[in-house]
């Protein structure tokens, strides 16, 4: 299924977590990916909106009409992002593989004879 703007459908469980907002009381949020900014939609379909909000004269996002499904509620939507807090958070406290420690100081020559009892002169 392709959108009014030509494009696929976006799933909204494949939005990146911080890129939509399903509020329980009012409509959904998306960032448009073209514009970066908020847009709502209705009846599945991003509103028409200028590509630059800040001049009169902006041509339509290409974003605009972009069909999105929302797979999810409002409810999945916070356990995703609760979800993916924690597994942040896990990852930013666990050790990382492959990490490398800084290697040993190599001993001076004198420290290794000193080491091996060679004679002193
Ligand atoms: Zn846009």
């Amino acid at each position: 299924m392709t959108s009014g703007n030509g494009r696929r459908t976006l799933l909204a469980s494949r939005i990146p977590l911080d890129q939509i907002s399903i509020p329980k009381d009012r409509s959904p949020l998306l960032l448009c990916p073209d514009c970066r900014t908020w847009q709502s939609w209705k009846r599945g379909l991003i509103k028409a909106h200028p590509l630059r909000p800040n001049q009169v004269t902006s041509p339509k996002c290409p974003g605009s009409h972009q069909r999105v499904l929302i797979d999810l509620t409002a409810d999945q939507l916070r356990e995703m992002r609760v979800g993916a807090a924690a597994h942040a958070w896990t990852i930013a406290r666990s050790p990382r593989e492959g990490y490398q420690q800084a290697p040993p100081v190599v001993p001076a020559i004198h420290q290794i004879a000193a080491a091996r009892g060679a004679p002193k002169r």
